[in-house]
């Protein structure tokens, strides 16, 4: 039998995708859409896009769509009903939690932007169920009650971001292994649009100059996170839980090219890396097919046609965020959440025009050095959504105190 008539014969993977609407939802469906034998779509989920989301029910028939805000989920209803789509719309922020956690359901994609997709996110790791995480905020802010629920829920957890993709893929299935194998870990950064500027020039760039990035395309926070390096500031928080390293285990390189997605430096000073085109459909389907390998619709890498791979060290003037990271994972628990949830504020801001691109910085460094978060040993969920509001509010006070009045 081939392994697609053996899949068919079996049930087919019921994925929902939390964030269906955005670059990383949207590429999942193209994936999923190129497998109908093994994939099933069963729940999508939009923050506002109705229109959008409204289309991929008419084409993938999910058993559900869920709009948090009550009237988008109104307008949805109207519109599939008038398509005559059987798709039934859940409403309210519990919604989101109810689909990821849903008895039915085998896979979630979780691609929410921002630490709004954390309750869902830990809903689908209460329920064990595989988990594929884009969201990557979501672990800087869930940390290690996010790895404690994936631990007791029994879920497994596939890293989407390509280059915690990458170093997954170049370890073994058995996670008691990583530690004595790993001596530390490279993650590789494209450098963003600004990458080679003078640290000075980058006081009146505007946010369409900020998030065209040089070689991924993809939402406008992670975008402007790329511009800024702050994307890889979460990347090494991220790391260290998913990974389970110590801080200093994770390094970061400039690699202009994005064709070597990370590196891990074992023991004995061996390095393995994952390599390929810059296409986020590749972690996509790894992540969807584990341990097996699927088509992803991506181009095959040409080594005859690359120009070279380049390296080097980052420029910590040009990006000061990135030493963020490690000086919040050295803080108290939760410090992580602060920046996060500071680094949401401040991007936003950007992004609305209210503070300048290098403010972004200053609003992070405040709010972290400003709002020192006690949280109790053993935080609940409760208490990091209260530490991630007061950081929100810290961090807009850091953005007034910016603006011009
Ligand atoms: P995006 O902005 O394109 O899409 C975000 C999705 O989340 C949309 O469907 C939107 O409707 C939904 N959403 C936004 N706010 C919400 C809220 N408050 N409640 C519920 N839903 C909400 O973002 P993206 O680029 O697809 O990124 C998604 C996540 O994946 C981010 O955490 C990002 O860091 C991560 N990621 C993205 C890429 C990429 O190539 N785009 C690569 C690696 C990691
Ligand atoms: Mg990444």
């Amino acid at each position: 039998m081939t392994r697609a008539a053996l899949h068919s014969a079996t049930r087919r993977q019921r994925v929902a995708i939390l964030g269906s609407t955005g670059s990383i939802g949207a590429n999942t469906l193209d994936v999923i859409a190129r497998h109908p034998e093994r994939f099933e779509v069963f729940g999508l989920t939009s923050h506002r896009r109705v229109a959008e989301l409204v289309e991929q029910c008419v084409r993938f028939s999910p058993r559900i769509a869920v709009l948090p805000d009550r009237a988008a989920a109104r307008q949805a209803r109207q519109a599939l009903a008038e398509r005559g789509c059987p798709t039934e719309v859940l409403e309210g922020p519990q919604a989101l939690c109810q689909l990821a956690a849903a008895p039915e359901v085998d896979a979630v994609m979780a691609a929410i932007v921002g630490a709004a997709g954390l309750p869902a996110c830990m809903a689908a790791a209460a329920a064990g169920k595989r988990l594929l995480l884009a969201n990557k905020e979501a672990l800087v802010v869930g940390g290690a009650l996010f790895m404690r629920a994936v631990a007791a829920g029994g879920a497994t957890l596939l890293p989407i971001d390509s280059e915690h993709s990458a170093i997954f893929q170049c370890l073994p299935e058995d996670r008691s292994t990583w530690g004595e194998r790993i001596d530390h870990i490279v993650l590789t950064a494209s450098g963003g649009p600004f990458r080679g500027r003078a640290p000075e020039s980058l006081h009146g760039v505007t946010p369409d100059e900020a998030v065209a990035h040089p070689n991924w395309v993809m939402g406008r926070k992670i975008s402007v996170d790329s511009a800024t390096m702050m994307n890889k500031a979460l990347e090494v928080i991220e790391a260290r839980w998913l990974f389970d390293l110590a801080p200093e285990q994770v390094h970061v390189v400039i690699h202009p090219q994005s064709i070597v997605h990370s590196m891990v430096v074992c023991r004995d000073a061996s390095v393995l890396a994952q390599l390929g085109t810059p296409d986020m459909r590749v972690p996509i389907a790894f992540g969807l097919s584990f341990p097996e390998r699927i088509e992803s619709g991506a181009a095959r890498l040409d080594f005859t046609a690359l120009q070279g791979l380049h390296f080097e060290p980052v420029d910590l003037r040009l990006f000061p965020g990135l030493a963020l990271a490690w000086q919040a994972l050295a803080a108290p628990p939760g410090t992580t959440a602060v920046l996060n949830a500071a680094n949401e504020v401040a991007v936003q801001a950007f992004l609305d025009g209210t503070i300048r691109f290098t403010g972004i910085h200053s609003v992070n460094a405040r709010t972290v050095e400003r709002l020192a978060p006690a949280l109790p040993a053993e935080a609940t969920l409760e208490d990091l959504l209260e530490l991630d509001r007061r950081a929100r509010d810290e961090a807009a006070a850091n953005v007034r105190a910016l603006s011009p009045a």
